[in-house]
Protein backbone atom coordinates (compact mmCIF):
# COMPACT_ATOMS: atom_id res chain seq x y z
CA UNK A 1 0.00 0.00 0.00
CA UNK A 2 1.26 3.84 -0.86
CA UNK A 3 2.45 4.71 2.40
CA UNK A 4 0.30 8.30 2.01
CA UNK A 5 -2.90 5.62 1.52
CA UNK A 6 -1.91 4.37 5.03
CA UNK A 7 -2.01 8.02 6.14
CA UNK A 8 -5.82 8.53 4.55
CA UNK A 9 -4.55 10.63 1.35
CA UNK A 10 -6.82 10.11 -1.51
CA UNK A 11 -5.65 8.95 -5.50
CA UNK A 12 -5.68 11.90 -6.89
CA UNK A 13 -3.14 13.55 -4.65
CA UNK A 14 -1.10 10.36 -3.86
CA UNK A 15 -0.80 10.61 -7.86
CA UNK A 16 -0.28 14.33 -7.61
CA UNK A 17 2.50 14.51 -5.46
CA UNK A 18 3.81 10.80 -6.53
CA UNK A 19 5.09 13.25 -9.49
CA UNK A 20 6.96 15.73 -7.36
CA UNK A 21 9.03 13.01 -5.83
CA UNK A 22 7.29 12.77 -2.89
CA UNK A 23 7.78 8.77 -1.89
CA UNK A 24 7.61 8.60 1.60
CA UNK A 25 6.36 10.77 3.89
CA UNK A 26 7.89 12.79 6.24
CA UNK A 27 7.87 12.07 10.16
CA UNK A 28 5.74 15.77 10.79
CA UNK A 29 3.51 14.79 7.29
CA UNK A 30 3.03 11.04 9.22
CA UNK A 31 1.60 12.93 12.58
CA UNK A 32 0.05 16.21 11.10
CA UNK A 33 -2.01 13.93 7.81
CA UNK A 34 -4.48 11.40 9.74
CA UNK A 35 -5.13 14.13 12.55
CA UNK A 36 -6.14 16.26 10.36
CA UNK A 37 -7.89 14.14 7.87
CA UNK A 38 -9.52 11.41 10.01
CA UNK A 39 -9.68 13.48 13.62
CA UNK A 40 -11.36 16.52 12.93
CA UNK A 41 -9.57 18.73 15.63
CA UNK A 42 -7.20 21.14 16.09
CA UNK A 43 -3.05 20.93 15.57
CA UNK A 44 -0.32 23.01 16.63
CA UNK A 45 2.72 21.76 15.08
CA UNK A 46 6.43 22.18 15.95
CA UNK A 47 7.92 22.27 13.11
CA UNK A 48 10.47 23.73 10.98
CA UNK A 49 10.90 25.01 7.52
CA UNK A 50 12.29 21.85 5.30
CA UNK A 51 10.00 19.75 7.09
CA UNK A 52 7.67 18.70 4.64
CA UNK A 53 5.06 21.18 6.70
CA UNK A 54 3.65 22.60 3.84
CA UNK A 55 2.85 19.41 2.66
CA UNK A 56 1.44 18.15 6.33
CA UNK A 57 -1.11 21.19 5.92
CA UNK A 58 -1.36 21.22 2.39
CA UNK A 59 -2.62 17.92 1.33
CA UNK A 60 -5.23 17.38 4.09
CA UNK A 61 -6.32 21.23 3.05
CA UNK A 62 -6.96 20.25 -0.16
CA UNK A 63 -8.73 16.73 0.03
CA UNK A 64 -11.23 18.55 2.71
CA UNK A 65 -12.39 21.34 0.61
CA UNK A 66 -15.61 20.80 -1.57
CA UNK A 67 -14.61 21.80 -4.96
CA UNK A 68 -17.71 22.24 -6.39
CA UNK A 69 -18.49 25.38 -3.75
CA UNK A 70 -17.12 28.68 -5.09
CA UNK A 71 -16.77 29.96 -1.99
CA UNK A 72 -13.59 31.15 0.85
CA UNK A 73 -13.51 27.69 3.40
CA UNK A 74 -9.73 27.67 4.14
CA UNK A 75 -7.19 30.28 5.19
CA UNK A 76 -3.60 30.05 5.32
CA UNK A 77 -1.94 32.65 7.13
CA UNK A 78 1.81 33.22 7.02
CA UNK A 79 4.65 35.79 7.46
CA UNK A 80 5.89 36.92 4.08
CA UNK A 81 5.50 37.16 0.23
CA UNK A 82 7.75 34.67 -0.72
CA UNK A 83 6.32 31.97 1.70
CA UNK A 84 2.97 33.11 0.41
CA UNK A 85 3.54 32.39 -3.14
CA UNK A 86 5.26 29.41 -2.40
CA UNK A 87 2.68 27.85 -0.26
CA UNK A 88 0.25 28.53 -3.20
CA UNK A 89 2.54 26.69 -5.55
CA UNK A 90 2.63 23.67 -3.41
CA UNK A 91 -1.00 23.76 -2.83
CA UNK A 92 -1.63 23.61 -6.58
CA UNK A 93 0.94 21.30 -7.11
CA UNK A 94 -1.62 18.75 -4.74
CA UNK A 95 -4.12 19.99 -6.59
CA UNK A 96 -3.91 19.31 -10.30
CA UNK A 97 -6.05 16.47 -10.24
CA UNK A 98 -9.09 17.90 -8.33
CA UNK A 99 -11.14 20.00 -11.19
CA UNK A 100 -12.40 23.13 -9.54
CA UNK A 101 -9.75 24.07 -6.89
CA UNK A 102 -8.76 27.94 -7.28
CA UNK A 103 -6.06 29.22 -4.82
CA UNK A 104 -5.56 32.97 -4.76
CA UNK A 105 -2.23 34.37 -3.38
CA UNK A 106 -2.78 37.96 -1.17
CA UNK A 107 0.45 39.74 -0.24
CA UNK A 108 1.47 43.41 -0.26
CA UNK A 109 3.87 44.84 -2.96
CA UNK A 110 1.49 43.40 -6.26
CA UNK A 111 -1.63 44.25 -7.49
CA UNK A 112 -4.66 44.48 -5.54
CA UNK A 113 -7.22 44.66 -8.02
CA UNK A 114 -5.64 41.14 -9.60
CA UNK A 115 -5.75 39.47 -5.87
CA UNK A 116 -9.43 40.87 -5.45
CA UNK A 117 -10.34 39.61 -8.95
CA UNK A 118 -9.05 36.38 -7.90
CA UNK A 119 -11.21 35.69 -4.60
CA UNK A 120 -14.07 37.05 -6.33
CA UNK A 121 -13.35 34.71 -9.04
CA UNK A 122 -14.45 31.68 -6.16
CA UNK A 123 -10.82 31.07 -4.73
CA UNK A 124 -11.49 28.18 -2.20
CA UNK A 125 -8.14 28.75 -0.25
CA UNK A 126 -6.87 32.18 0.46
CA UNK A 127 -3.07 32.22 1.40
CA UNK A 128 -2.36 35.35 2.90
CA UNK A 129 0.10 37.71 4.64
CA UNK A 130 -1.59 39.28 7.29
CA UNK A 131 -1.46 43.25 6.21
CA UNK A 132 -2.26 42.51 2.53
CA UNK A 133 -5.28 40.38 4.57
CA UNK A 134 -6.22 43.08 6.58
CA UNK A 135 -6.46 45.75 3.79
CA UNK A 136 -8.80 43.31 1.68
CA UNK A 137 -11.51 43.11 5.07
CA UNK A 138 -11.28 46.54 5.13
CA UNK A 139 -11.93 46.81 1.67
CA UNK A 140 -15.27 44.25 2.04
CA UNK A 141 -12.92 42.29 -0.67
CA UNK A 142 -13.09 39.06 1.18
CA UNK A 143 -15.57 37.29 3.45
CA UNK A 144 -13.86 35.14 6.09
CA UNK A 145 -17.89 33.89 7.92
CA UNK A 146 -17.61 30.67 5.65
CA UNK A 147 -14.04 29.72 6.72
CA UNK A 148 -14.02 26.09 7.84
CA UNK A 149 -9.54 26.04 8.07
CA UNK A 150 -7.48 28.81 9.49
CA UNK A 151 -3.87 27.81 8.92
CA UNK A 152 -1.24 30.13 10.90
CA UNK A 153 2.18 29.18 8.99
CA UNK A 154 5.76 30.00 10.86
CA UNK A 155 3.30 31.75 13.72
CA UNK A 156 6.77 32.43 15.75
CA UNK A 157 7.93 35.03 12.70
CA UNK A 158 4.60 36.22 12.27
CA UNK A 159 4.83 37.42 15.73
CA UNK A 160 8.48 38.44 15.58
CA UNK A 161 7.44 40.51 12.46
CA UNK A 162 5.68 41.93 14.65
CA UNK A 163 2.07 40.66 13.25
CA UNK A 164 0.42 39.55 16.29
CA UNK A 165 -2.23 42.28 16.48
CA UNK A 166 -3.18 41.56 12.41
CA UNK A 167 -3.27 37.80 12.89
CA UNK A 168 -5.47 38.02 15.91
CA UNK A 169 -7.98 40.86 14.33
CA UNK A 170 -7.84 38.43 11.59
CA UNK A 171 -9.01 35.48 13.45
CA UNK A 172 -12.06 37.59 15.23
CA UNK A 173 -13.69 38.00 11.95
CA UNK A 174 -14.22 33.78 11.47
CA UNK A 175 -16.28 31.50 12.10
CA UNK A 176 -16.32 30.17 15.83
CA UNK A 177 -16.45 26.95 14.27
CA UNK A 178 -13.96 26.66 12.48
CA UNK A 179 -10.58 24.48 12.97
CA UNK A 180 -7.39 25.67 13.38
CA UNK A 181 -3.92 24.50 12.55
CA UNK A 182 -0.47 26.33 14.00
CA UNK A 183 2.81 25.71 12.84
CA UNK A 184 5.96 27.30 14.67
CA UNK A 185 9.25 26.76 14.31
CA UNK A 186 9.25 27.54 18.07
CA UNK A 187 6.74 27.94 21.06
CA UNK A 188 6.88 30.89 22.42
CA UNK A 189 4.94 32.24 25.63
CA UNK A 190 2.48 33.72 23.28
CA UNK A 191 2.24 31.65 20.18
CA UNK A 192 0.75 29.52 23.62
CA UNK A 193 -1.37 32.20 24.36
CA UNK A 194 -2.87 32.36 21.02
CA UNK A 195 -3.30 28.70 21.09
CA UNK A 196 -5.19 28.60 23.71
CA UNK A 197 -7.33 31.56 22.64
CA UNK A 198 -8.18 30.24 19.41
CA UNK A 199 -7.68 26.38 19.52
CA UNK A 200 -9.65 23.72 21.45
CA UNK A 201 -7.73 20.87 22.62
CA UNK A 202 -5.27 21.07 20.03
CA UNK A 203 -3.41 17.61 19.23
CA UNK A 204 0.50 18.89 19.50
CA UNK A 205 2.52 17.56 17.58
CA UNK A 206 6.47 17.78 17.39
CA UNK A 207 9.53 17.22 14.55
CA UNK A 208 12.88 17.19 16.52
CA UNK A 209 14.15 19.49 18.97
CA UNK A 210 12.53 23.24 18.33
CA UNK A 211 16.12 25.41 17.30
CA UNK A 212 17.89 22.33 16.60
CA UNK A 213 19.69 21.20 13.57
CA UNK A 214 19.17 19.10 11.08
CA UNK A 215 20.45 15.65 11.05
CA UNK A 216 21.73 15.75 7.51
CA UNK A 217 23.61 18.93 7.45
CA UNK A 218 27.33 19.33 7.87
CA UNK A 219 27.68 22.36 9.77
CA UNK A 220 31.28 23.59 8.97
CA UNK A 221 33.57 26.66 9.88
CA UNK A 222 36.81 27.80 8.95
CA UNK A 223 38.66 30.43 10.56
CA UNK A 224 39.79 33.13 8.23
CA UNK A 225 41.23 37.04 8.38
CA UNK A 226 38.21 39.23 7.95
CA UNK A 227 40.18 40.85 4.90
CA UNK A 228 40.35 36.78 3.72
CA UNK A 229 36.61 36.33 3.58
CA UNK A 230 36.14 36.95 -0.35
CA UNK A 231 39.08 35.51 -1.79
CA UNK A 232 38.13 32.26 1.11
CA UNK A 233 34.07 32.45 -0.57
CA UNK A 234 35.92 32.29 -4.09
CA UNK A 235 38.07 29.54 -3.02
CA UNK A 236 35.42 27.36 -1.53
CA UNK A 237 33.42 28.07 -5.23
CA UNK A 238 35.88 27.31 -7.27
CA UNK A 239 36.98 24.36 -4.90
CA UNK A 240 32.85 23.20 -5.35
CA UNK A 241 32.86 23.23 -9.04
CA UNK A 242 29.52 23.72 -10.72
CA UNK A 243 28.14 21.52 -8.38
CA UNK A 244 27.90 24.24 -6.11
CA UNK A 245 24.17 25.46 -5.78
CA UNK A 246 23.70 27.35 -2.56
CA UNK A 247 23.01 31.04 -0.64
CA UNK A 248 25.25 33.36 0.61
CA UNK A 249 23.71 34.82 3.80
CA UNK A 250 25.75 38.49 4.65
CA UNK A 251 24.41 40.98 7.21
CA UNK A 252 24.17 44.44 5.57
CA UNK A 253 21.96 45.14 1.96
CA UNK A 254 25.33 47.29 1.26
CA UNK A 255 27.56 44.31 1.61
CA UNK A 256 25.36 41.90 -0.11
CA UNK A 257 25.48 44.24 -3.19
CA UNK A 258 29.07 44.35 -2.99
CA UNK A 259 30.21 40.93 -2.92
CA UNK A 260 27.65 39.97 -5.47
CA UNK A 261 28.82 42.78 -7.96
CA UNK A 262 32.13 41.41 -7.07
CA UNK A 263 31.82 38.04 -7.86
CA UNK A 264 29.74 38.57 -11.40
CA UNK A 265 32.67 41.15 -11.94
CA UNK A 266 34.72 37.76 -11.45
CA UNK A 267 33.30 35.83 -13.63
CA UNK A 268 31.17 34.20 -11.12
CA UNK A 269 27.18 33.12 -11.96
CA UNK A 270 25.55 34.88 -8.51
CA UNK A 271 22.98 37.67 -7.80
CA UNK A 272 21.69 38.74 -4.88
CA UNK A 273 18.43 39.66 -2.86
CA UNK A 274 18.54 42.45 -0.22
CA UNK A 275 15.50 44.46 0.69
CA UNK A 276 16.28 47.81 -1.57
CA UNK A 277 15.56 46.15 -4.77
CA UNK A 278 11.70 45.79 -6.03
CA UNK A 279 9.46 43.69 -5.83
CA UNK A 280 10.20 42.56 -9.41
CA UNK A 281 13.68 42.23 -9.32
CA UNK A 282 13.37 40.25 -6.57
CA UNK A 283 10.78 37.92 -8.32
CA UNK A 284 13.27 37.73 -11.38
CA UNK A 285 16.49 37.10 -9.37
CA UNK A 286 14.07 34.12 -7.16
CA UNK A 287 13.07 32.94 -10.72
CA UNK A 288 16.54 32.81 -12.21
CA UNK A 289 18.23 31.24 -8.56
CA UNK A 290 15.28 28.63 -8.79
CA UNK A 291 15.90 27.62 -12.34
CA UNK A 292 19.85 27.79 -11.79
CA UNK A 293 20.39 30.34 -14.05
CA UNK A 294 22.68 31.79 -10.93
CA UNK A 295 23.54 28.97 -8.87
CA UNK A 296 24.91 31.54 -6.03
CA UNK A 297 22.54 33.50 -4.43
CA UNK A 298 23.79 36.15 -1.63
CA UNK A 299 21.29 37.35 0.56
CA UNK A 300 20.35 39.27 3.73
CA UNK A 301 18.08 37.26 6.28
CA UNK A 302 15.08 39.25 6.11
CA UNK A 303 14.89 39.26 2.44
CA UNK A 304 15.65 35.33 2.65
CA UNK A 305 12.85 34.54 4.84
CA UNK A 306 10.61 31.85 3.55
CA UNK A 307 12.53 31.20 0.28
CA UNK A 308 12.13 27.36 -0.06
CA UNK A 309 14.28 25.64 -2.96
CA UNK A 310 15.20 22.10 -2.83
CA UNK A 311 18.64 20.66 -4.26
CA UNK A 312 20.40 23.73 -2.11
CA UNK A 313 24.47 21.85 -1.45
CA UNK A 314 25.31 25.15 0.52
CA UNK A 315 24.23 27.47 3.14
CA UNK A 316 27.29 29.86 3.27
CA UNK A 317 27.36 31.89 6.42
CA UNK A 318 30.02 35.21 5.14
CA UNK A 319 29.05 36.98 9.10
CA UNK A 320 26.83 34.95 11.58
CA UNK A 321 23.56 36.46 12.17
CA UNK A 322 23.05 38.33 15.36
CA UNK A 323 20.08 35.89 15.91
CA UNK A 324 20.61 32.50 16.96
CA UNK A 325 17.76 31.28 15.42
CA UNK A 326 18.63 32.61 12.37
CA UNK A 327 21.75 30.40 11.32
CA UNK A 328 19.09 27.53 11.92
CA UNK A 329 16.86 29.20 9.80
CA UNK A 330 19.46 30.02 7.25
CA UNK A 331 21.29 26.28 7.57
CA UNK A 332 17.84 24.64 7.42
CA UNK A 333 17.38 26.25 3.45
CA UNK A 334 19.92 23.40 2.45
CA UNK A 335 19.64 19.45 3.28
CA UNK A 336 15.09 19.50 2.83
CA UNK A 337 13.55 16.69 2.65
CA UNK A 338 15.92 14.31 3.69
CA UNK A 339 19.35 15.31 1.44
CA UNK A 340 21.71 16.08 3.03
CA UNK A 341 23.96 19.55 2.56
CA UNK A 342 26.40 22.10 4.32
CA UNK A 343 26.52 25.13 6.40
CA UNK A 344 29.67 26.75 6.57
CA UNK A 345 30.59 29.91 8.32
CA UNK A 346 33.71 31.87 7.50
CA UNK A 347 34.68 32.87 10.84
CA UNK A 348 36.27 35.68 11.81
CA UNK A 349 38.02 34.95 15.49
CA UNK A 350 36.11 38.08 16.64
CA UNK A 351 32.75 36.21 15.75
CA UNK A 352 33.78 32.97 17.73
CA UNK A 353 31.63 33.88 20.32
CA UNK A 354 28.37 33.36 18.53
CA UNK A 355 30.34 30.45 17.31
CA UNK A 356 29.58 29.41 20.50
CA UNK A 357 26.64 30.37 21.34
CA UNK A 358 25.31 28.65 18.73
CA UNK A 359 26.93 25.54 19.85
CA UNK A 360 25.88 25.90 23.16
CA UNK A 361 21.84 26.97 22.71
CA UNK A 362 21.60 24.99 19.40
CA UNK A 363 23.12 21.25 20.17
CA UNK A 364 25.14 21.80 17.16
CA UNK A 365 28.20 20.49 16.51
CA UNK A 366 30.55 22.22 14.20
CA UNK A 367 33.86 21.12 12.86
CA UNK A 368 36.78 23.17 11.96
CA UNK A 369 37.97 22.30 8.51
CA UNK A 370 40.95 23.82 6.43
CA UNK A 371 40.54 26.10 3.60
CA UNK A 372 41.74 23.93 0.56
CA UNK A 373 45.18 25.39 -1.24
CA UNK A 374 45.74 26.96 -4.34
CA UNK A 375 47.49 23.41 -5.45
CA UNK A 376 44.33 21.61 -4.10
CA UNK A 377 41.86 23.88 -6.12
CA UNK A 378 44.12 23.54 -9.30
CA UNK A 379 43.89 19.70 -8.94
CA UNK A 380 40.24 19.16 -8.46
CA UNK A 381 39.62 21.81 -11.22
CA UNK A 382 41.53 19.35 -13.13
CA UNK A 383 39.80 16.29 -12.11
CA UNK A 384 36.42 17.89 -12.94
CA UNK A 385 37.50 19.19 -16.03
CA UNK A 386 38.70 15.65 -16.74
CA UNK A 387 35.46 13.90 -16.13
CA UNK A 388 33.69 16.77 -18.12
CA UNK A 389 35.88 15.65 -21.28
CA UNK A 390 35.82 11.93 -20.38
CA UNK A 391 31.71 12.18 -20.01
CA UNK A 392 31.44 14.14 -23.27
CA UNK A 393 29.26 12.95 -25.92
CA UNK A 394 30.56 13.30 -29.49
CA UNK A 395 27.16 15.05 -32.03
CA UNK A 396 28.89 13.42 -35.07
CA UNK A 397 26.54 15.84 -36.93
CA UNK A 398 28.28 18.72 -35.44
CA UNK A 399 31.55 18.20 -35.12
CA UNK A 400 32.83 16.02 -38.74
CA UNK A 401 36.20 14.58 -37.52
CA UNK A 402 36.89 13.49 -41.36
CA UNK A 403 36.71 16.52 -42.94
CA UNK A 404 38.12 18.32 -40.24
CA UNK A 405 41.26 20.26 -41.58
CA UNK A 406 43.33 20.92 -38.62
CA UNK A 407 42.91 17.02 -37.25
CA UNK A 408 45.69 16.14 -38.66
CA UNK A 409 47.45 19.13 -36.84
CA UNK A 410 45.96 17.51 -33.41
CA UNK A 411 46.71 13.71 -34.77
CA UNK A 412 50.48 14.78 -35.13
CA UNK A 413 50.94 15.56 -31.32
CA UNK A 414 52.18 13.16 -29.30
CA UNK A 415 49.51 12.15 -27.39
CA UNK A 416 50.97 13.31 -24.05
CA UNK A 417 51.50 16.67 -25.57
CA UNK A 418 47.86 17.37 -26.34
CA UNK A 419 46.79 16.00 -23.24
CA UNK A 420 48.91 18.42 -21.81
CA UNK A 421 47.90 21.80 -23.65
CA UNK A 422 44.51 21.07 -23.35
CA UNK A 423 44.47 20.48 -19.49
CA UNK A 424 46.68 24.02 -19.34
CA UNK A 425 44.34 26.06 -21.48
CA UNK A 426 41.74 25.15 -18.86
CA UNK A 427 44.40 25.89 -16.06
CA UNK A 428 45.45 29.51 -17.75
CA UNK A 429 41.94 30.59 -16.86
CA UNK A 430 42.96 30.19 -13.20
CA UNK A 431 46.74 31.24 -13.39
CA UNK A 432 45.98 34.88 -12.36
CA UNK A 433 43.31 34.03 -9.24
CA UNK A 434 46.19 31.04 -7.57
CA UNK A 435 49.95 31.37 -9.31
CA UNK A 436 51.18 32.48 -5.62
CA UNK A 437 47.72 32.56 -4.03
CA UNK A 438 48.42 32.45 -0.23
CA UNK A 439 47.51 29.84 2.43
CA UNK A 440 43.92 31.91 3.34
CA UNK A 441 43.79 29.31 7.03
CA UNK A 442 44.97 30.72 9.93
CA UNK A 443 47.26 27.95 10.08
CA UNK A 444 49.44 26.39 12.65
CA UNK A 445 47.66 29.13 15.17
CA UNK A 446 44.62 28.40 17.39
CA UNK A 447 41.75 31.06 16.99
CA UNK A 448 43.12 32.66 20.11
CA UNK A 449 46.70 33.26 19.63
CA UNK A 450 45.24 34.98 16.15
CA UNK A 451 42.87 36.76 17.92
CA UNK A 452 45.74 38.07 20.23
CA UNK A 453 48.26 38.74 17.64
CA UNK A 454 45.69 40.93 15.69
CA UNK A 455 45.51 42.77 18.64
CA UNK A 456 42.10 41.78 19.58
CA UNK A 457 41.87 40.55 23.06
CA UNK A 458 39.38 41.96 25.75
CA UNK A 459 39.74 43.99 28.29
CA UNK A 460 37.70 42.76 32.18
CA UNK A 461 37.49 44.66 34.71
CA UNK A 462 38.09 43.77 38.10
CA UNK A 463 37.00 45.78 41.62
CA UNK A 464 40.35 44.82 43.21
CA UNK A 465 43.45 45.96 43.53
CA UNK A 466 46.82 47.24 45.03
CA UNK A 467 44.72 48.71 47.68
CA UNK A 468 43.87 44.75 48.26
CA UNK A 469 47.17 43.71 48.94
CA UNK A 470 47.77 42.20 45.60
CA UNK A 471 50.78 42.50 43.27
CA UNK A 472 50.86 41.46 39.09
CA UNK A 473 52.17 37.69 39.85
CA UNK A 474 49.57 37.49 43.09
CA UNK A 475 46.61 38.66 41.20
CA UNK A 476 47.74 36.43 38.07
CA UNK A 477 47.82 33.39 40.18
CA UNK A 478 44.31 34.22 42.15
CA UNK A 479 42.56 34.64 38.58
CA UNK A 480 43.84 31.67 37.03
CA UNK A 481 43.01 29.99 39.74
CA UNK A 482 39.46 31.13 40.23
CA UNK A 483 38.37 31.01 36.50
CA UNK A 484 40.23 27.94 35.75
CA UNK A 485 42.27 29.39 33.44
CA UNK A 486 46.22 28.85 32.58
CA UNK A 487 48.46 32.16 33.65
CA UNK A 488 49.90 32.53 30.19
CA UNK A 489 46.55 32.81 28.32
CA UNK A 490 46.27 36.12 30.93
CA UNK A 491 47.81 39.46 30.80
CA UNK A 492 46.86 41.36 33.46
CA UNK A 493 47.49 45.18 34.94
CA UNK A 494 47.15 45.75 38.74
CA UNK A 495 46.22 49.38 39.67
CA UNK A 496 45.34 51.14 42.61
CA UNK A 497 41.39 49.86 43.90
CA UNK A 498 41.39 47.83 40.34
CA UNK A 499 42.56 45.97 37.86
CA UNK A 500 42.53 45.02 34.43
CA UNK A 501 42.24 41.52 32.79
CA UNK A 502 42.86 41.06 29.43
CA UNK A 503 42.28 38.01 27.42
CA UNK A 504 41.19 36.30 24.15
CA UNK A 505 37.31 37.40 23.79
CA UNK A 506 36.42 33.47 23.92
CA UNK A 507 37.67 33.51 27.55
CA UNK A 508 36.07 36.38 28.74
CA UNK A 509 32.65 34.29 29.83
CA UNK A 510 35.10 32.00 31.85
CA UNK A 511 36.89 35.45 33.63
CA UNK A 512 33.47 36.92 34.29
CA UNK A 513 32.04 33.63 35.41
CA UNK A 514 34.71 33.22 37.52
CA UNK A 515 35.38 36.36 39.25
CA UNK A 516 31.94 37.67 39.43
CA UNK A 517 30.95 37.66 43.04
CA UNK A 518 33.83 35.95 44.10
CA UNK A 519 34.19 37.33 47.73
CA UNK A 520 37.68 38.62 48.51
CA UNK A 521 38.37 40.66 51.96
CA UNK A 522 34.25 39.99 52.92
CA UNK A 523 33.54 41.76 49.52
CA UNK A 524 31.88 40.62 46.61
CA UNK A 525 34.12 41.40 43.77
CA UNK A 526 32.99 42.99 40.46
CA UNK A 527 34.31 42.22 37.01
CA UNK A 528 33.06 43.87 33.72
CA UNK A 529 34.32 43.43 30.25
CA UNK A 530 34.99 47.21 29.17
CA UNK A 531 35.04 49.10 26.05
CA UNK A 532 38.25 46.76 24.37
CA UNK A 533 41.74 47.56 24.45
CA UNK A 534 42.18 49.62 20.51
CA UNK A 535 41.18 47.95 17.77
CA UNK A 536 39.90 45.01 19.77
CA UNK A 537 36.27 43.09 20.18
CA UNK A 538 33.75 44.39 21.19
CA UNK A 539 30.47 43.07 21.55
CA UNK A 540 27.57 44.15 19.29
CA UNK A 541 24.21 43.65 18.95
CA UNK A 542 22.24 40.99 20.62
CA UNK A 543 25.87 39.27 21.62
CA UNK A 544 26.68 42.34 23.60
CA UNK A 545 22.76 42.08 25.48
CA UNK A 546 24.00 38.86 26.62
CA UNK A 547 27.05 40.16 27.96
CA UNK A 548 24.72 42.97 29.64
CA UNK A 549 22.86 40.05 31.26
CA UNK A 550 25.96 38.71 32.88
CA UNK A 551 27.05 41.47 34.78
CA UNK A 552 27.06 40.88 38.07
CA UNK A 553 26.24 37.25 38.91
CA UNK A 554 27.65 35.40 36.06
CA UNK A 555 25.10 33.69 35.54
CA UNK A 556 24.57 34.14 31.75
CA UNK A 557 27.10 31.98 30.78
CA UNK A 558 26.76 28.10 31.84
CA UNK A 559 29.55 26.43 33.89
CA UNK A 560 29.47 23.32 31.74
CA UNK A 561 30.56 24.88 28.53
CA UNK A 562 32.82 27.61 29.86
CA UNK A 563 33.76 26.07 33.43
CA UNK A 564 35.64 23.38 31.82
CA UNK A 565 37.64 25.67 29.66
CA UNK A 566 41.25 24.35 30.95
CA UNK A 567 43.92 23.74 28.58
CA UNK A 568 41.91 24.37 25.78
CA UNK A 569 43.14 26.15 23.22
CA UNK A 570 41.19 25.55 20.21
CA UNK A 571 38.62 28.58 20.44
CA UNK A 572 36.08 25.54 20.66
CA UNK A 573 37.21 23.48 17.52
CA UNK A 574 38.42 20.08 17.88
CA UNK A 575 41.75 19.09 17.41
CA UNK A 576 43.78 18.92 14.35
CA UNK A 577 43.57 15.60 13.42
CA UNK A 578 39.37 16.28 13.32
CA UNK A 579 40.36 19.06 10.94
CA UNK A 580 39.76 17.86 7.36
CA UNK A 581 40.05 20.12 3.95
CA UNK A 582 37.58 21.81 2.46
CA UNK A 583 35.38 19.18 0.68
CA UNK A 584 38.00 16.59 0.77
CA UNK A 585 37.36 12.92 1.45
CA UNK A 586 36.02 10.52 -0.35
CA UNK A 587 32.52 11.63 0.07
CA UNK A 588 33.31 14.56 -2.18
CA UNK A 589 35.19 12.25 -4.82
CA UNK A 590 38.42 14.32 -4.66
CA UNK A 591 41.51 12.58 -4.39
CA UNK A 592 44.68 14.93 -3.71
CA UNK A 593 47.44 14.94 -6.30
CA UNK A 594 45.25 13.28 -8.82
CA UNK A 595 48.02 13.82 -11.28
P1 LIG B 1 8.56 22.56 3.63
O1 LIG B 1 8.99 22.12 4.99
O2 LIG B 1 7.10 22.51 3.46
O3 LIG B 1 9.14 23.91 3.30
O4 LIG B 1 9.12 21.50 2.55
C1 LIG B 1 10.46 21.35 2.22
C2 LIG B 1 10.69 20.65 0.91
O5 LIG B 1 10.45 19.26 1.03
C3 LIG B 1 9.81 21.11 -0.23
O6 LIG B 1 10.64 21.36 -1.34
C4 LIG B 1 8.88 19.96 -0.51
O7 LIG B 1 8.55 19.87 -1.87
C5 LIG B 1 9.70 18.77 -0.07
N1 LIG B 1 8.88 17.66 0.46
C6 LIG B 1 7.83 17.74 1.29
N2 LIG B 1 7.34 16.52 1.59
C7 LIG B 1 8.12 15.63 0.96
C8 LIG B 1 8.13 14.20 0.87
N3 LIG B 1 7.25 13.46 1.54
N4 LIG B 1 9.06 13.62 0.11
C9 LIG B 1 9.97 14.37 -0.58
N5 LIG B 1 10.02 15.73 -0.56
C10 LIG B 1 9.10 16.36 0.21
Amino acid sequence: MNPFEQLGVSSEIQAAIARLGFEQPTPIQEQAIPVLLETGRDLTALAQTGTGKTAAFGIPLIQLLDASINQLQALVICPTRELCLQISRDLESYAVNIPGVEIAAVYGGSSIDKQIKAIRGGAQIVVATPGRLMDLMSRKAVHLEKVRFVVLDEADEMLNMGFEEDVEHILSFTPAVKRVCLFSATMPPEIRRIAKKYMTDPVEVAVGKANSGNANIEHEYAVVQARDKYPTLKRVLDYTGDSFYGIVFLTTKMETQDISDKLIRDGYSADCLHGDLSQQQRDKVMNRFRHKAVRILLATDVAARGIDVSGLTHVIHYNLPDAIENYTHRSGRTARAGKSGISFTLLNVRESYKLKEIEKKSGITFKRIQIPSAREVLDRKLLNFTQHIASQLVDESLFDAENFQNMEVLMAMEKQDLVKKILSLELNRFAADYLDAPDLNVSGKTAESMDQSEGGGSRVFVSVGKKDGFDTLGFKDWVADLCGLKKKQLHVYVKGVYSFVDVTPTLVPAVLEGLNGAQFNERSVRAELTASKAGGFQPEGSWKKKDDGNRGGGGGYGKKSYGDNKGRQGGGYKGKSDRKSYGSGESRGFKKRAY
